[in-house]
């Protein structure tokens, strides 16, 4: 595909409004079309054109990461052009932004966003010029075989690959000089435009400000699914949540909502665990203090109020072998391989393979496991015990949500204060200050950092 700049990409004054309605582009594969609701939602920045036009985005590339102007290219006949609004740094990013080894191609780092869909591709029937939208990291097609079979956190579009040596996703920008640049992911979300494929959009009807939307993108509904799309966290449980970071306070805040009995927060940051408890958790526990100790910790935690056998006791069992018995309903391992040396507690093992053992092993026999943070190492479980004493474990590929069923639920329990996503964020950046966010992210010096676009 060729590019044809345009050469009307010009910005116009907030007053603008977007009239016309269909309006072919350069490069022949996108269209404008449909006319923008008349709501204060509108678009503030009207562009006649899309193709072609400049703007700003942070960019890893060569051996560096910095701003840097660009110009957009076509888009898919399925793809959206968005003005972004907001958008938080996953920490899952920060190894690969903040590297300094020379990388292959240019790209826009993260994996979501928020912003205001400018410009739809001929075949986009999902979003319109005007909607907000929330752009998720996991698609939901709606056609694959996985959406088909009620999995679309699976949603083969997600995890789509074209031939071996062909990108994925093409570029969506270049540099002046004609660089391409990518998004990561075939998302990014960490540049003033991003483009996305439809099945990645979610619009949202709410009066709700941006930099609280944008975590439904990502962390905050990933850790909130933990708990409610696929596990289910029931009533007068016992919740156990290792790492109080965005997406683990996200699983402490649907212990509170679902009605957990306890929820035991795992975090060795002594800032996170005093947060935890302000968000729903009722117990917190510092793994460094604990050391191996910890899964007799919890299991003590949740030996209930009887060991009567015939009355419901949980821990009645004498047996060398009763021990797996005991334990947590529901544990969600969130705390992740840590990239960087933190500014603040450094975890106690920094691949995370044994905070994942640790989970396992404090979840009770029968009861349930999601394993969400990465550990690039392999990790092993006893045999025996992985046939006999059984946990279910589940993958936390964002915590099993399905972003068209599930984002516009939590965007109703924000509303209703349910889901407290405002005190999560916890610093605010103007975009000339992204490449600081994504540092202090590394640092663990705050909980969720979010770069909102002027
Ligand atoms: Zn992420
Ligand atoms: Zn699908």
């Amino acid at each position: 595909m060729t590019t044809t700049p345009s050469s009307n990409g010009r910005r116009l004054s907030r007053r603008h409004v977007l009239k016309s309605g269909a309006a072919a582009l350069g490069g022949g594969a996108a269209l404008l079309t449909g006319e923008p609701e008349s709501t204060a939602q509108a678009p503030a920045v009207a562009t006649g054109s899309q193709t072609g036009r400049t703007f700003k985005g942070l960019v890893r590339h060569a051996n560096t990461l910095d701003i840097q102007e660009m110009r957009l290219l076509p888009i898919d006949a399925r793809q959206v052009v968005i003005r972004s609004l907001a958008v938080a740094p996953c920490y899952t990013i920060v190894r690969g932004a903040l590297g300094t080894n020379s990388i292959r191609r240019a790209e826009v780092p993260n994996h979501c966003g928020f912003g205001v869909v400018e410009a739809v591709g001929a075949q986009v029937r999902r979003v319109q010029v005007g909607d907000r939208v929330v752009v998720a990291g996991t698609s939901q097609c709606g056609q694959c075989y996985q959406c088909l079979q009620g999995r679309p956190d699976y949603c083969q579009f997600t995890f789509f690959s074209n031939a071996p040596g062909v990108e994925p996703f093409p570029p969506f920008a270049q540099f002046l000089d004609g660089t391409p640049v990518y998004a990561q992911a075939g998302i990014g979300g960490m540049s003033e435009i991003m483009t996305a494929f439809e099945e990645y959009c979610v619009p949202v009807f709410t009066d709700l400000p941006p930099v609280q939307l944008t975590l439904l993108g990502d962390q905050l509904a990933s850790g909130f699914a933990a708990g409610h799309a696929d596990m289910h966290f029931q009533p007068g449980s016992d919740v156990v949540v290792f790492g109080a970071g965005p997406v683990g306070l996200g699983a402490v805040q649907a212990g509170r909502v679902m009605g957990a009995g306890q929820v035991i927060a795992v975090d060795p940051i002594k800032y996170r665990r005093e947060f935890a408890l302000k968000l729903g958790a009722t117990t917190t526990l510092d793994p460094v203090a604990e050391g191996d100790g910890i899964v007799e910790r919890v299991r003590e935690l949740c030996r209930g109020a009887n060991d009567r056998r015939f009355a419901g006791g949980v821990t009645w069992g004498r047996a060398a072998n009763a021990a797996p018995a005991r334990g947590a309903d529901f544990v969600v391992e969130a705390a992740g391989l840590q990239a960087f040396p933190p500014k603040v507690e450094a975890q106690p093992d920094p691949t995370n393979v044994k905070t994942v053992q640790q989970a396992w092993d404090c979840t009770r026999m029968g009861g349930h496991v999601m394993l969400m943070g990465f550990t690039l190492q392999p990790v092993s479980f006893p045999g025996a015990s992985l046939a006999l004493f059984g946990r279910t474990i589940h993958p936390g590929q964002q915590g099993g949500l399905h972003v068209m069923r599930d984002i516009p639920r939590y965007v109703k329990l924000i509303e209703k204060g349910k889901i407290d996503a405002t005190s999560v964020i916890t610093k605010k950046y103007s975009f000339a200050e992204s490449r600081q966010a994504v540092q202090d992210t590394a640092d663990r010096t705050i909980i969720t950092g979010v770069i909102e676009f002027s």
